[in-house]
């Protein structure tokens, strides 16, 4: 059997390594378009920020070790320009040479993951930079050594933003956060931002809300607001979009924004055409609504499932909660489950309550925030989001555990949480709000 892989990142990387440990004779291909495989995205911006010092640990696996290793080949700098799914066939073009072929195939896994939306008012600006690459990362770097770097504006207000905030600030940079409203991290609830906003006051990172960039010249940003200053690095972090151009005459269905639908086995439209990571839609486990996350967990889970189902082990996927978790400074930020403005569609119930998560007497215990939605009628949890300096993993993971397990909003009463004063409370705060839920 011969199966294509089409990106060898989180998804690509690891599901050709699985494939290979459940069908040894098969002919496995990866073909990725960029200059390097099986990098961890998600230790990036710490990288950026000197925290992770050595740039080889970014790297896990290379062409070399992939074919030494596991028998499996894998083409850097050749990108899949279009898919025919009738022919089951694909078109490659090879960038260190420009030759195009036609190569077919049994089995074709797509994990083509998302691009960076790039605004056009930055467009040719030399000094601005998404971070989504290894090689993006390089360049950024390179950057901030070559033109001593001291003032950066951080465009956009998700957790790669946030990420990048401190890492730079960490690394020394004066640091700006300009976003287009006040609703900062989408991912957290609202009912945070003034918390969130405390923690970028006391961290001296200024900043710009409801405003965007109107021009840049050299090093000059004009705001919409006529507002005016000089940076040396720009971060563009404003969001994300599937890198699904190549599928256009595929006949594969994607959703309206251009994500490819898949079923409970990963299964496109087409038998024979798989799809994993960012780049597909999914459901929520709990609630069976469509959704698109882009994270690593499900990238991951996507693939040891597809690896199985082509060795005839065939097991469906339960779908997903969206669990999340950001470091900021000395806080984290964490939800799980759909989305704030989701869980108000819904028409969902509201609790939310303030504890320390150790005991109140302990030095450096700071009080943590919680908020849960859950179904009015079921007592189902839907949603629930964690802002706190301590614990905050612990919790997410516990109410994770609880929404699979299908407890109710109720039912956290009955979790026997470990106790001791450095690191809970006889009732914990994932108990209080059983206790609180009307
Ligand atoms: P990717 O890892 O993006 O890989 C897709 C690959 O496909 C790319 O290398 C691309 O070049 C290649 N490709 C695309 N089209 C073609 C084509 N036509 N032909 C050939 N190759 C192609 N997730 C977390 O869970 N936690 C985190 O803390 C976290 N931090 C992150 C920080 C950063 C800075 C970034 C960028 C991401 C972070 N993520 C995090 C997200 C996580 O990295 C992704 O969810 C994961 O990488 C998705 O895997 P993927 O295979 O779908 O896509």
């Amino acid at each position: 059997m011969k199966i294509i892989v089409v990106g060898a990142v989180a998804g690509g990387a690891t599901v050709a390594s699985q494939i290979r440990r459940e069908l040894p004779d098969a002919e496995i291909v990866v073909y990725e378009k960029g200059r390097d495989m099986s990098f961890a995205n998600c230790g990036l911006p710490y990288y950026l920020g000197n925290e992770i010092e050595d740039r080889s640990k970014l790297v896990q696996a290379s062409a070399d070790s992939f074919k030494e290793r596991k028998e499996i080949a894998v083409h850097l700098y050749h990108e899949v320009t279009a898919v025919d799914t009738a022919n089951k066939s694909v078109i490659v073009h090879n960038h260190l040479t420009n030759a195009t072929t036609e190569e077919n195939y049994d089995k074709l896994i797509l994990s083509p993951g998302c691009k960076a939306v790039r605004l056009p008012q930055l467009k040719g600006s030399d000094i601005t930079f998404p971070v989504r690459t290894l090689e993006d990362t390089d360049i950024i770097e390179q950057h901030i050594e070559q033109y001593d770097v001291r003032k950066a504006l951080v465009i956009g207000a998700g957790y790669i933003s946030l990420e990048m905030i401190e890492n730079l600030k960490n690394r020394g940079l004066d640091v700006t956060l300009l976003h287009r409203s006040e609703r900062l991290l989408k991912t957290m609830d609202a009912q945070f931002l003034p918390h969130l906003m405390n923690c970028l006051k006391e961290e001296s990172i200024k900043t710009q809300l409801n405003d965007e960039v109107a021009t840049i010249e050299g090093r000059t940003v004009t705001f919409k607001s006529g507002f005016s200053e000089d940076y040396d690095l720009v971060i563009e972090a404003v969001g994300i979009t599937p890198n699904t151009d190549f599928l256009e005459n595929s006949h594969l269905v994607l959703n309206d924004k251009g994500y490819i639908v898949t079923d409970e086995y990963f299964q496109t439209s087409s038998q024979d055409v798989y799809a994993l990571g960012d780049a597909i839609e999914t459901f929520y486990m709990h609630t069976g609504a469509k959704t698109t996350v882009a994270l690593a967990w499900g990238a991951h889970r996507a693939a040891n499932l597809i690896a199985g189902n082509l060795a005839g082990k065939m097991k469906a996927f339960n779908g997903l909660l969206g669990t999340n978790i950001i470091r900021f400074f000395d806080h984290a930020i964490a939800s799980v489950g759909i989305s704030e403005a989701e869980a108000k569609e819904y028409g969902a119930a509201h609790v939310s309550f303030d504890q320390y998560p150790q005991a109140r007497y302990m030095p450096r215990s700071h009080p943590m925030h919680i908020s849960v939605y859950y179904d009015k009628e079921t007592r189902q949890i839907l949603r629930a989001c964690f802002f706190g300096k301590q614990g905050v993993d612990k919790r997410v993971d516990v109410i994770a555990t609880a929404i699979i397990a299908k407890m109710t909003i109720d039912d956290l009463k009955d979790i026997e949480i470990a106790y001791a004063p450095p690191f809970s409370a006889p009732k914990d705060i994932v108990n209080m709000i059983g206790y609180r839920a009307k």
